[in-house]
């Protein structure tokens, strides 16, 4: 299977931006959508659209089913034990936020939480804000020159007063891959602390086995893995979720009120209040049909060839520094045009119809530590080809006879 076949499937692919055929290489951004995805949310409305759980209806049975066996389908693309593990949220930074709050009753002056520098800002302010709410301590872990995490200064902050580690599976800025499994045994044996993985930039590009990871806490947007805006998964260990507490009330998650108290629902409910993102969960369901029909190893290999070529491509032109050279890395290419800033580079790859980031990528801390204000980031996803990139590289010529 190529990523020449599979490309039909992305209408929003097919389009001209100025004139030229869009180059799309903001897949860390988010994804674009494959017609299965857009349909299943379509016929959705069209034929099943009611309110779920709470009625006898037909199509609130069909609603219902719909919603719970996209989670079923979820709970089988991360391996989780079981469906009710399986919380649905706006995307990964509600799943994180939901764990730093939910966690804040447990936590007091004398804990300690450690992140990384390398975090995008939804696995960072949580946990900071958490840190201010609580009285916690708050400890980071400093980023190598290369973009990697500092395993040395990992080991050493990771103490047994540390209740929470969280960090990123995959960095959205630089496309470093953490050695999560390394990092949870490291966890392991020296505390008692809580690991929650950011999974945002993971999930489409690694298979993801949350028993085998041994996580506490894995989150994820469906939005960066083909499906709908507005959808995300937070896989919780039953115990880990068990001592969340729920920060949002009503709909769905309530067990029973009188007009004292109230009690709450079991899992996953006690967490969805309201009416959950019904059409969401179906467009997110379809997603990880896609994705399962598909040869994602072989897809995968290509995805690193065209990165290769791109990070080759790049070395060889005069001004460019690439930011970061993570040994293991994926879907990310960020770099700098010495002398010019980021949005310039970025605004003359848009004329010549190719689509990148640019700026701090929500990891102003990582910017921080680096030196440097933002880079251009170039990310690809498994309908890019050779054909982007070629086009991408005569672009990138272009515009640096024009810096
Ligand atoms: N974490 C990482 C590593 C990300 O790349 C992103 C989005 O780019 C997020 C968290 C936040 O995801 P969302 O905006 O879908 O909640």
């Amino acid at each position: 299977m190529s990523s020449r076949i599979i490309r039909a499937d992305f209408p929003a692919l097919a389009q001209l931006i100025h004139g030229q055929p869009l180059v799309y290489l903001d897949n860390a951004a988010t994804t674009q959508k494959p017609r299965s995805v857009l349909d299943a949310m379509q016929r959705y409305y069209l034929e099943d659209n009611a309110n779920v759980h709470r009625a006898a209806h037909t199509l609130a049975a069909r609603a219902t089913d719909a919603m719970e066996s996209a989670r079923a389908r979820v709970a089988g693309l991360i391996s989780s034990p079981a469906a009710d593990q399986i919380v649905f949220t706006r995307g990964t930074t509600e799943s994180i936020n939901m764990v730093a709050s939910g966690l804040s009753h447990r936590l007091h002056s004398r804990d300690r939480i450690l992140v990384t520098a390398l975090e995008h800002h939804s696995n960072f302010v949580p946990w900071q804000q958490c840190a201010l709410r609580t009285g916690a301590h708050l400890d980071v872990v400093t980023v190598t020159p290369g973009g990697e995490i500092d395993l040395d200064d990992f080991r050493n902050k990771l103490c047994q007063e540390t209740r929470i580690v969280a960090f990123a599976h995959v960095s959205n800025a630089l496309g470093t891959v953490h050695p999560v499994h390394e990092l949870v045994t490291t966890v392991r044996a020296r505390s008692d602390a809580l690991v929650l993985v950011d999974g945002a930039q993971a999930i489409l590009h690694l298979p993801v086995d949350v028993q085998a990871l041994d996580v506490d806490f894995y989150a994820f947007s469906g939005h960066k893995l083909f499906g709908p805006t507005g959808t995300g998964v937070l896989y919780g260990k039953r115990a880990g979720l068990e001592m969340l507490r729920p920060s949002q009330f009503g709909g769905e998650m309530i067990e029973h009120v009188t007009l004292d108290s109230s009690t709450f629902n079991t899992l996953p409910y006690r967490f969805e209040a309201g009416t959950p993102n019904i059409a969401g969960a179906v467009g997110l369901g379809a997603a990880v049909d896609y994705i399962t029909g598909l040869e994602r190893d072989s897809l995968l290999r290509q995805e690193e060839s065209l990165i290769d070529d791109t990070i080759c491509a790049l070395t060889a032109m005069n001004g460019i520094r690439l930011i970061g050279t993570p040994t293991q890395r994926l879907g990310v290419v960020s770099f700098l045009v010495e002398g010019s800033s980021p949005h310039d580079v970025g605004t003359l790859l848009d004329q010549q119809g190719i689509a990148v980031r640019t700026g701090h990528h929500c990891a102003m801390p990582l910017m921080q530590s680096l030196g440097i204000g933002g880079t251009v980031r170039a990310s690809f996803s498994l309908y890019n080809d050779q054909t982007d990139v070629e086009r991408f590289v005569q672009a990138m010529h272009k515009t640096l006879t024009f810096l």
